[in-house]
């Protein structure tokens, strides 16, 4: 019997909802553990990720990786997966001026399936715009879960280097913080 999960990527991986299948190379689903303690949601997935498959496998990814380690004891089970599920290639990189938001509420059933799916505690926003768009496309599950943002690894990358080691610093506090007042799944 397939699970949830495979159910899931069946029904999303040939999507056709936004224009975004036109250019994409894999639908980018999800990665980690189901159901999950916490549910990192990205932004979007960039080139790397389009070619893998999976969130977060690029430069900002491992930064991510890095901070989770330093955060988040090993038995925690984490899920990632993004406001998008397909590389919006028009952006190149920069995501500076948003993602049409056209593409985020076509892709807000599969993320709300997603996050049914994976039945987090906590719901760890990584950078603005999942920040500002997390809450929108998940407001039926309001108070279902506890909400934190952080900033977005490719924000500290490209930040100057004086302000690198403190961005980093921050997003490890705020995630221990968050994690203290979980209990394991
Ligand atoms: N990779 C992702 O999967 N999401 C992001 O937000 C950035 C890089």
């Amino acid at each position: 019997m397939p699970s949830q999960y495979q159910l899931h990527v069946a029904r999303w991986h040939d999507c056709e909802r936004c224009e975004l299948f036109k250019t994409r190379q894999k639908v980018v689903l999800a990665r980690g553990k189901l159901p999950c303690d916490i549910l990192f949601c990205g932004e979007s997935p960039g080139a790397s990720e389009d070619v893998i498959g999976k969130p977060f496998q690029g430069p900002a990814g491992h930064m991510l990786d890095r901070m989770i380690a330093q955060s988040i004891p090993k038995d925690w089970r984490l899920a990632f997966t993004n406001i998008i599920s397909c590389f919006p290639i028009e952006y190149k990189g920069d995501k500076s001026k948003g993602i049409d938001p056209a593409y985020i509420k076509a892709c807000a059933p599969r993320l709300k399936e997603f996050v049914e799916i994976a039945q987090p505690q906590l719901v760890v926003a990584v950078g603005k715009l999942s920040e500002q768009n997390v809450s929108t496309s998940l407001e039926d599950f309001d108070g279902k879960y506890k909400y934190v943002s952080i900033i977005h690894p490719s924000a500290i990358l490209q930040a100057d280097v004086t302000q690198r080691g403190l961005m980093y610093q921050k997003n490890v506090v705020t995630l221990r913080d968050s994690v203290d007042e979980l209990v394991p799944f």
